[in-house]
């Protein structure tokens, strides 16, 4: 998963990149880059870290000059946490300057990029989104436009894309045809913008006019707004990725039509109905739990607490301590309130369970300090599939719900009851039931992953 950014023409371009990028945090924090137009050349800015801290002052207000900017911040699927796999990717051909971000995953990667070094292509990467670079670069040395160049690298490329070029001053944001992740576009000031999420545009005081919508090529050049379709465009049907509404997005954003916290909440009612209580009190597993949480407990009657509490600087690089302090990751995030738990039948809600660590480590704290029950509530339904478009659970042997019969799960979560919301249920807190993908549930896969593909891991 990943979060990008752009803005055309802004006096502040890499100002609003910084801050839209900021705002989309959530969406990777391993790596983050901006690629600004400085009117003859592409400027880059890549790091490590977070997006506070890989950018300061003078990168931004002398590095970084031009008034259109990309950005991206990374949260590596396939290829390697390294500075040289962070985004925006800039490369130089036949005179043209691009920079491109890209968020999914692409199916055939391995397969294109092995037909690209076949043909002479030295990759600087091991980022499957390099892939596009490759082959707009192709293109454009077979005398194609920029825009037909990028048109027919969607042709060759399979998997999920939602992607933000900077060329020669020109914008273009598009995304694959199946419209796996999202992009919304805005306006502030009379300039376009797009990000991954409407959040971005909150933060900026951009107005939100609508999502770039699937199998859509929007070029943006200057003040004026053009919008081309790619070439499979209403020819494979629409699977939005699910997840997001699940747990990626924040839940302050609109994604795919759906504003995510009333839709977080609705998932909740449905669990209440589905999954039933004699709870005396519900608690979320902070943050991604809430807005099911809420819901839940407001459907079902029964009083809200929070009763774990997050540390919210827990950062990716804390020192690991000794063996001897098991589990300390998860202990580290959430701590419970003492006073809540004694003597007392609790329900969780959260999103998702995906290797079972949290709520194994978080039931026995639970239990330690005298649950008299502990009831849990998964706001999706048992995650069993991997994903191949850009999810973080990439291989089967992580998930605890493909390796165990439903029915055992509550003895191994050591859980008096456990109940996933139902495909069903999970589709009726959507408008659009019939438009997602939902292969991590059910194993439909609308793109077919081609063998050794970057995202089975066996590419690297
Ligand atoms: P588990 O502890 O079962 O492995 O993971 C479940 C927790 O991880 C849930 O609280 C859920 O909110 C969170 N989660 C779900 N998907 C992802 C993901 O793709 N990345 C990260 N970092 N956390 C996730
Ligand atoms: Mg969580």
């Amino acid at each position: 998963m990943c979060g990008i950014f752009g803005i055309s023409r802004h006096p502040e371009a890499a100002r609003m990149a910084y801050f839209g990028l900021y705002a989309l945090q959530h969406r990777g924090q391993e790596s983050t880059g901006i690629a600004t137009f400085d009117g003859q050349h592409i400027r880059l800015h890549a790091g490590m870290g977070l997006v506070p801290d890989v950018y300061d002052e003078p990168t931004l207000g002398q590095e970084l000059q031009g008034q259109v900017a990309i950005g991206h911040v990374r949260y590596s699927t396939t290829g390697v946490s390294v500075r040289k796999n962070a985004q925006p990717l800039v490369v130089r051909v036949r005179g043209i300057e691009i920079a491109l971000a890209h968020n999914g995953n692409l199916t055939n990667a391995a397969q294109l990029r092995g037909e690209l070094e076949d043909q002479g292509a030295i990759f600087q990467t091991s980022s499957d989104s390099e892939i596009f670079v490759h082959l707009i670069a192709h293109s454009l040395a077979e005398h194609k436009t920029l825009e037909d160049a990028v048109v027919a690298a969607c042709d060759r490329v399979r998997g999920a894309y939602s992607l933000i070029i900077l060329s020669e001053g020109r914008i273009i944001a598009l995304r694959d045809s199946h419209g796996f992740h999202p992009l919304a576009m805005g306006k502030v000031e009379g300039a376009y913008v797009f990000a991954s999420e409407t959040c971005a545009f909150d933060l900026l005081e951009a107005e939100y006019i609508r999502e770039v919508a699937p199998g859509e090529m929007v070029i943006v050049d200057g003040d004026t707004m053009r919008s081309r379709s790619l070439n499979d465009s209403g020819r494979v049907p629409v699977r939005q990725c699910i997840f997001e509404l699940v747990y990626f997005a924040r839940p302050d954003s609109i994604v795919f039509g759906e504003d995510v916290y009333q839709c977080r909440k609705r998932m909740g009612f449905e669990m209440a109905k589905e999954g039933p209580t004699n709870a005396e009190l519900v608690m979320p597993f902070p943050d991604s739990g809430v807005y099911a949480a809420i819901g839940f407990a407001q459907a079902a009657g029964v009083p809200y607490e929070q009763a774990y509490i997050r540390n919210h600087y827990v950062g990716r690089t804390f020192i690991q301590p000794s063996q001897s302090m098991r589990n300390f990751g998860v202990r580290v995030k959430l701590n419970p309130v003492r006073s809540m738990i004694a003597n007392r039948r609790i329900c969780i809600v959260d999103d998702s369970i995906v290797r079972g660590t949290t709520v194994r480590t978080r039931v026995v704290k639970l239990r330690e300090l005298g649950a008299r029950e502990v009831h849990f509530r998964v706001s999706c339904p048992p995650l069993k599939h991997p994903c191949f478009y850009g999810i973080n659970f990439s291989s089967r042997g992580e998930l605890v719900a493909a390796n165990h019969p439903l029915e055992e799960l509550p003895g191994l979560l050591n859980l008096d009851s456990l109940h996933y919301l139902t495909i069903e249920g999970l589709l009726r807190s959507v408008s659009q039931p019939d438009q997602y993908c939902l292969a991590c549930f059910n194993g439909e896969y609308p793109v077919a992953c081609e063998g050794q593909c970057a995202c089975c891991g066996s590419a690297e």
